[in-house]
């Protein structure tokens, strides 16, 4: 397989994904993105932080 690029963490902006949360093989299976994605307020908070950094 190819080099593959480093996942970056979906829900800690600019940070690659360290497999901090149990179970996961990365951000594709990732729980705590799951969980964020599936809350309105987290999502959003998400979405806001992004705007912040890219600002
Ligand atoms: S395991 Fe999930 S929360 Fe942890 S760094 Fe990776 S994508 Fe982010």
């Amino acid at each position: 397989m190819a080099h593959a690029p480093e996942p970056k963490c979906p829900v800690r902006p600019g940070d690659s994904c360290s497999l901090c949360y149990p179970g996961a093989t990365g951000p594709q299976d990732c729980g705590l993105v799951w969980l964020v994605r599936e809350d309105p307020e987290l999502s959003a908070e998400l979405t806001r932080l992004k705007a912040e950094l890219s600002a």
